[in-house]
């Protein structure tokens, strides 16, 4: 089965803890052993994983990817938002993550993060959580 998820991020650029919803589905899904995948079907953000305890690690990492590919520039991409496009490449679509004795396995200081880089506006996750043996 695969989890819809809805969430509505708040800014332009955002990185939205998401890890609480992502262990919710895993835990519903009764599954013990197994691989939990995370997928943003949206070509201007993205997912991936870093640390959850310190915030300003979250922001470090919006502002040196604003200077890699900063709003304006010199793109031919006439919707005006080739940036946001350029940066859900840079960070990636999907994240597989290992499921032990029912829950998520994460390192200590790591999360799951929605990564929005043309919002703010409504968006999904989608989640499978499958049994491996
Ligand atoms: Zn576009």
């Amino acid at each position: 089965m695969l989890n819809r998820l809805s969430i509505k991020t708040r800014s332009r650029s955002e990185l939205m803890d998401i890890t609480p919803l992502v262990r919710d589905i895993v835990h519903k899904s009764k599954i013990e052993n197994g691989l939990c995948y995370v997928f943003v079907p949206h070509t201007t953000a993205g997912i991936t994983i870093n640390e959850n305890a310190d915030p300003s690690v979250r922001q470090d990492i919006l502002t040196e990817l604003d200077k890699m590919v900063p709003w304006q520039g010199d793109y031919t991409h006439m919707e005006g938002n080739a940036a946001a496009h350029i940066k859900a490449s840079l960070v990636g679509s999907s994240e597989t993550i290992p499921v032990e004795k029912g829950d998520l396995v994460l390192g200590t200081w790591q999360g799951v993060f929605f990564a929005e880089f043309d919002g703010p506006r409504r968006r999904e996750v989608w989640i499978k959580v499958t049994k491996t043996l």
